[in-house]
């Protein structure tokens, strides 16, 4: 941090908070900086690492495996799991730099929470069943209005069923419990309260505060394994701050975690 020394001037109490103001915005610069180049070297190594694999099993397929029709298979199979990889992290990224752009502009159509989760719970089936996870719905069912962007909040419940069924134990139960809430302490006013329920494997305290940061995951290798990009609770976090609502994680270790959603409602 470089500011020039203040020479003491008595009548001057500007210049002194003018000097103080820069050191916090030095600060605070070289924060966003610093963040900027973790973000740059994450998104970099999570794209190298399917890239080289990629470019490995060319190599392979060009020499070794060429006269092999089964090694191949296995190979292209290989490959095109990787190239998925790539073509999700990139879309998740797009999502994210997109939801943080509008983050101060508040949405205005409104949208009905019942349709929503009905429409993610229906896109999921297919995950859920694969999975031997069956996807239930409680409380609330009637049309419940919000005002809201329909796209994502389509985003934040299909990240948060998906999850909920990756890491929800296979042959389990997901619960998507909908509250109406008379009075919210933190909107102060009426709110909807959306609960993503799972029995799985659960994480464990020290974690959950640094949950929604981009690429934080409890165990890397097994989020890779189930095809995730680490961005899926960042982008969550951003659309729920632009809906001025409210992200609630509870979790034990070997029961279950409930991540609930609460959106202001007017
Ligand atoms: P990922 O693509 O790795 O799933 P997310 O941002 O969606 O990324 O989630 C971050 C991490 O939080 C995951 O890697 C996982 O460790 C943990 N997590 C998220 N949801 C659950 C859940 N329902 N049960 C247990 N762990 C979870």
């Amino acid at each position: 941090v470089t500011v020039a020394p203040l020479a003491p001037m008595p009548e001057s109490g500007l210049a002194e908070a003018g000097a103080m103001l820069s050191i916090e915005d030095i600060t605070a610069t070289e924060e966003a900086e610093a963040m900027r180049r973790d973000f740059v070297a994450n998104v970099s190594h999570e794209l190298r690492t399917p890239l080289t694999a990629l470019i490995g099993f060319v190599e392979t397929l060009r020499g070794a495996a060429k006269d092999d029709p089964v090694a191949r298979e296995r190979f292209l199979s290989i490959m095109a799991r990787e190239a998925g990889r790539m073509n999700r992290l990139v879309g998740d990224l797009l999502s994210l730099s997109r939801v943080e752009a509008e983050e101060r502009q508040r949405p205005r159509a409104t949208v009905d929470i019942s349709a929503v989760l009905r429409g993610a719970m229906q896109t999921l089936q297919p995950v859920a069943e694969a999975a031997q996870v069956r996807l239930l719905r409680s409380g609330e069912t009637g049309a419940l209005p919000v005002v809201g962007d329909p796209d994502q909040l389509t985003q934040v419940f299909s990240n948060l069923i998906e999850n909920a069924v990756k890491y929800g134990g296979s042959g389990g139960e997901v619960t998507v419990h909908v509250e109406a809430l008379a009075h919210e302490p933190v909107s102060r006013g009426p709110a909807l309260k959306v609960a993503v329920i799972d029995r799985g494997e659960g994480i464990e305290a020290l974690h959950l505060p640094r949950l929604t940061e981009r690429f934080y995951r409890v165990d890397t290798h097994r989020s890779r394994e189930q095809g995730g990009t680490g961005l899926g609770l960042a982008i969550v976090k951003h659309i729920v701050a632009r809906h001025r609502g409210r992200l609630k994680i509870e979790s034990e270790k070997g029961k279950g975690s409930t991540f609930s959603v609460i959106l202001p409602r007017g």
